[in-house]
């Protein structure tokens, strides 16, 4: 009996019906730029007890390019990741105050944030760009958090869908099926990032959904089934078990609450 309830647990979260391995729930802390070396330090050790032993859950922190070195020597062996909150698509050159992957794997990291909506707005990154780097990221072995996601004017005026769906299509243009299964999708709703204000689970999932869907058309039902897509916007322990729990939503990219070890912990053991 338990045996089954698990199997049908299992077909239920995979909802594929075939035999597909099922998604892995991540949760990964943006941290933007914050934090000293001494400061992160303290945060990632008191983090990596208060997650020890969590499997079914990936934990990645998006540290500043600064504190990566000192954090790789904290997590290494532990079940914490590392991710940059940008890179360069070039190997190296004259490329002033910019970042490569070889740089960033050098120190431990595997994931990479692009396309993030701060980076768009301020940074001026266009779809195009960050296409760019989500290539570059899976051509030299970093796995990209592809961020996407409307702002509030975009809801407001029923765009939503087409400008997800704007980043969704040309962030993955020419991303093949296979180098799928290394990048994750985030959507974050420009209006609830920093702001306080969440998505409802039923909001969220409606675009997590559809986001799904176009996985489907993009690639096929198997890959889609196996992407994670995190949501992220004002995540927080007290609604994020709301939010993962729903079919589509695995995960969270979170910002300021991951700047807390013991709440950004909280949250991560809401995804178990
Ligand atoms: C983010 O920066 O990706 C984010 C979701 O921030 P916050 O959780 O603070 O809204």
């Amino acid at each position: 009996m338990k045996y089954h309830k698990k199997i049908n647990m299992l077909i239920k979260a995979n909802k594929s019906g075939g035999d597909i391995p099922m998604r892995k729930r991540i949760v990964a802390g943006n941290w933007k730029m914050n934090k000293t070396n001494c400061e992160a330090v303290e945060i990632i050790k008191e983090l990596k007890d208060l997650v020890n032993g969590i499997d079914n859950v990936g934990v990645v922190i998006g540290a500043p390019f600064t504190v990566l070195s000192d954090l790789n020597k904290v997590v290494n062996g532990t079940n914490i990741k590392l991710a940059a909150q940008n890179m360069y698509p070039a190997a190296n050159g004259a490329y002033t105050g910019e970042i490569s992957p070889e740089m960033l794997k050098a120190v431990g990291v595997e994931y990479v944030i692009l396309g993030h909506s701060e980076r768009r707005e301020y940074f001026g990154e266009t779809n195009e760009f960050v296409n760019k780097k989500v290539k570059f990221a899976l051509d030299n072995g970093l796995k990209p958090i592809l961020c996407v996601g409307e702002k509030l004017e975009d809801r407001e005026s029923n765009n939503t869908e087409a400008v997800v769906e704007d980043h969704v299509v040309n962030g993955l243009k020419n991303i093949t099926k296979e180098e799928m299964k290394n990048v994750v999708i985030a959507y974050e709703p420009v209006w609830a990032i920093g702001t306080g204000k969440t998505a409802s689970p039923e909001q969220a999932e409606e675009v997590h959904k559809f986001i799904r869907n176009l996985l489907v058309k993009l690639y096929d039902e198997e890959t889609s089934q196996g992407v994670t897509i995190q949501y992220g916007g004002s995540m927080k322990s007290s609604n994020s078990k709301e939010l993962i729990g729903k079919e589509n939503i695995d995960g969270g990219l979170v910002g300021g609450a991951s700047l807390d070890a013991k709440e950004f912990a909280a949250i991560i053991k809401s995804a178990v």
